[in-house]
């Protein structure tokens, strides 16, 4: 059977999606990406705030009009939407003829062939014994190292439907990394809800560092970046930032949300700390690994969030000087205790402040990125730019795939610029989140000094 894909939300639903092509592909079915080809439709839901739920329903909707119109017989849903809404989708859209929920994904041929499809027994979590087929471009890929997530933050519900934290097996992850690497991948991002918890519950200390340490060591005849997303603050632990300082291929990037810097605010978050510390974090952070890329990402109007608790998330944002930072507006889900909270913000004023930090941090990421112009860094080239023809595009180090900026080649000396390669580069020009460099001679193997590769 020809069966087609859309996946939704983020880059552990995006593993998912990979995986459970990889499953239908390995018993002889053909992944095809044009819906309209396609004799079965699966769509990998996300559900984790109001927004990306309304996005899923759309997309179900829309797919279901190639049952209608076009050569689909079967429409199945799967994702974090299932674990929400199971019963509401199956009784709501008749189109749809299976869900497979976030634990079902070894379910998926079932669905697709018509089959009747087992409740889960027990959490999925894969592992590289798993065939999967990537959906990224083919220089990076996601490596998911764990599932589910033991936090108790009192805005989130991602726990309700993903379960308990759980890490996969180092063995597992590092066999999988040289698999992605001698395949060609350049650039592995590991992902969970919080990598910095990774083997906790396999009874590893700085389990995450020790991960990080194995990963390196994988020889590969080219060069690689390896990156590790979604740290929790308080787990970021000197060993940890020594490691990541001493290695190479390890990149000088650290994503982690913060969501507010209110003492006040992040208390009923249930997340505590304030912004003073985590500034301390901060200039740590700095202090054991010159030239780090930080990323953040934060949630404005949560419930009796007041004017001067943002007025100190705004002055702790001035003074943080983040490279990246993402900004949400509180989402009320039903399921989650923040929903009983009172002092609900209302939604024009939660739309204001969303404008004003982002207005904040476009200030600073410009100041930033004025700041590199002029300097030689290496860049992952990524193909042609999908803006022009004229342009190529690339990623710094310190520019993470699908949420950072990115950096356009408009001129190169030597050879013409090839996806995949990590070559040198130095910038010339920059933008808001962008910048502009020249390709510079010479191959990925130029050894450059350790702060310009992290730029
Ligand atoms: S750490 Fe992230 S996934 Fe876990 S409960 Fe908090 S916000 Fe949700």
């Amino acid at each position: 059977m020809k069966i087609g894909f859309v996946s939704l939300g983020c880059p552990k639903n995006l593993v998912d999606t990979e995986v459970m092509m990889g499953l239908l592909r390995a018993r002889g079915h053909e992944l095809t990406p044009d819906p309209r080809q396609a004799e079965v439709i699966v769509v990998n839901t996300c559900s984790f705030i109001a927004p990306a739920q309304q996005e899923s329903v759309d997309t179900i909707l829309e797919m279901a009009r190639y049952k209608q119109e076009g050569a689909a017989r079967r429409l199945i849903v799967a994702g974090c939407l299932v674990e929400r809404f199971r019963d509401e989708i199956q009784a709501q859209i008749p189109e749809v003829d299976a869900v497979v929920g976030t634990n079902q994904v070894e379910q998926i041929a079932a669905a697709c062939e018509g089959a009747p499809v087992a409740a889960a027994r027990e959490p999925f979590l894969y592992h590289h014994g798993m065939p999967r087929v990537l959906a990224s471009p083919r220089h990076y890929a996601y490596i998911k190292i764990a599932e589910g997530c033991d936090h108790p933050c009192t805005f989130c519900v991602i726990p309700q439907f993903r379960g308990a934290f759980r890490s996969r097996n180092p063995e597992s992850v590092v066999a999988e990394a040289a698999s992605l690497l001698a395949q060609g991948v350049r650039e592995i991002n590991l992902v969970g809800q919080d990598t910095t918890s990774y083997g906790q519950d396999l009874g590893l200390k700085d389990g995450l560092a020790l991960l990080l340490e194995r990963l390196a060591a994988v020889e590969t005849p080219h060069r690689k970046w390896i990156r590790f997303l979604y740290a929790y603050p308080n787990r970021i632990t000197t060993r940890l930032l020594d490691t990541l300082a001493a290695h190479d291929v390890l990149v000088k990037y650290i994503d982690m949300p913060l969501q507010h810097a209110s003492a006040a605010v992040l208390k009923r978050m249930k997340r505590g700390a304030s912004g003073d510390l985590f500034l301390k974090l901060i200039e740590r952070i700095r202090r054991h690994v010159p030239g780090v890329v930080l990323r953040t990402s934060m949630i404005v109007g949560f419930p009796g969030e007041t004017e001067r608790d943002f007025e100190q998330l705004c002055q702790f944002v001035e003074a943080a000087g983040f490279d990246h930072l993402g900004v949400f507006a509180y989402s009320d889900e039903e399921t989650s205790r923040s929903y009983q909270l009172d002092g609900k913000v209302p939604a024009r004023t939660i739309y204001q402040r969303k404008r004003r930090l982002l207005a904040i941090q476009r200030r600073i990421s410009r100041a930033r990125n004025r700041a590199r112009v002029g300097a030689t860094t290496e860049v992952l080239v990524e193909g042609p730019s999908p803006e022009s023809e004229l342009l190529w595009q690339a990623r710094l180090p310190g520019q993470a795939p699908e949420i950072d900026g990115v950096c356009l080649i408009n001129d190169f000396a030597g050879a013409p610029p090839v996806a995949g390669e990590i070559r040198p580069a130095r910038l010339t020009e920059a933008h808001d989140y962008d910048l502009v460099a020249t390709l510079l001679e010479g191959s990925e193997e130029v050894r450059l000094p350790p702060v310009l590769r992290s730029a």
